[in-house]
């Protein structure tokens, strides 16, 4: 089914029996979206971390083995990520983590018929999953998530004159436009937000919370630790955080759904507090330049540069891109999670998520 098809099944669908959910909408664009192509890197959409350079993997993986050599656990061992994309990720840190001697089962979360293609060119023999449901339950989890969650469809609430409604995509003519629902929603509303001025929206994300409780009730059950890495905020506020990229650039996300990247702002906060719900330690929440800095991304950078003297620049600026403030260092942050009884793991230096403080 072609993007086109998808935009007139909504317009039938909305013509048909009304106004859809923004989440509706988003979830079924994105799902679109990943099943009908690889979106990553100069030639797709968007370009991830693990895309800019190996460094990023290499960190991760040599975080995960810093923590299951200091767990004290012998025995095997999952890794498991979720929306791994090229696989790139992957490859990086499993590298790492076989010089360590730590050479773990592989499981891989993907709904992309087209990225699991290009994960198994990659990665060899790996298991896939539709969902964390089906992970074995077995050995404690190695588990990363970068750009996942943000992936994940949100739900909006919208405050109008009449108190709170969930906010919906109607039809204008041809043209998707976002309109307040029937229904009062005020219930919906934590309290001290409920007066908040008219045109005020508050942005959930359902998938993330069920997402994060269930890795939390894994790594309390199981062992293990985990990095969620996105981009995001750690203190909740007001306003609609989606938006779409298509060709590297920002388009309107209710033009061409399935044509474009569409993601929302990952609420760390409540990420955090799922987890932590279910029974998972919260180690820290880190700017991700931080977390690199900490764990010797420049290190690692001067000696690649040492063993590639002609690819110094490409490597600079590879570094800058992750770390730098104004680029991918302060808008995405790391979250670190642990069963408990397993280490505090390094690069959680301060930032506690908001629920935490
Ligand atoms: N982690 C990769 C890719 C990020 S893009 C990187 O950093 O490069 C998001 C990834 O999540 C893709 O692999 C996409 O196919 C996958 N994905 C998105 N929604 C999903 C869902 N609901 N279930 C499983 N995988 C999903």
């Amino acid at each position: 089914m072609s993007a086109d098809t998808l935009a007139a099944r909504f317009r039938r669908l909305i013509a048909a029996t009304g106004p859809i959910t923004v989440q509706h909408f988003m979830g079924e664009a994105l799902a679109h979206y990943y099943a009908t192509r690889d979106p990553l890197g100069v030639t797709g959409d968007f370009v991830t971390a693990p895309e800019v350079s190996q460094m990023f993997g290499e960190m991760i993986g040599a975080w995960l083995a810093d923590v299951a050599s200091r767990s004290g656990h012998s025995g095997r061992l999952h890794y498991v990520e979720l929306g791994p994309g090229r696989g790139t990720l992957a490859a990086d840190a499993l590298r790492v983590l076989r010089r360590f001697g730590i050479d773990p089962e592989v499981h891989l979360v993907e709904g992309s018929p087209a990225l699991r293609a290009v994960q198994a060119q990659r990665l060899g023999a790996v298991q896939w999953h539709d969902d964390l449901a089906s992970v074995p339950d077995d050995a404690p989890l190695l588990l990363v998530a970068n750009e996942f969650l943000d992936a994940l469809p949100v739900r909006q609430l919208v405050r109008t004159a009449n108190g709170w409604r969930e906010r919906m995509v109607a039809l204008d003519g041809e043209r998707f436009v976002c309109v307040a629902g029937e229904r009062p929603m005020d219930a919906a509303v934590p309290a001290a937000w409920r007066d908040a001025a008219e045109g005020a929206i508050i942005e959930t994300c359902p998938g993330a919370a069920a997402v994060m409780a269930e890795i939390g009730a894994r790594l309390a059950a199981q062992g293990g630790a985990a990095l969620v890495i996105d981009y995001g905020y750690a203190v909740p506020g007001f306003g609609s955080s989606l938006q779409a990229v298509r060709g590297h650039a920002k388009v309107d996300p209710f033009v061409a759904p399935g044509s474009a990247d569409l993601t929302a702002l990952v609420d760390f906060a409540a990420a955090a507090e799922a987890a932590r719900g279910a029974g998972a330690r919260v180690l820290g929440l880190s700017d991700q330049g931080d977390f690199l800095r900490v764990l010797g991304i420049a290190a690692r950078a001067a000696a690649l540069a040492k063993a590639a003297p002609d690819r110094g620049e490409e490597i600079a600026a590879a570094l800058d891109r992750l770390t730098g403030a104004e680029q991918m260092g302060a808008l995405f942050k790391v979250l670190g999670l642990a069963g408990p009884g397993w280490p505090d793991g390094a690069g959680f230096v301060g930032m506690a998520p908001a629920s935490a403080q």
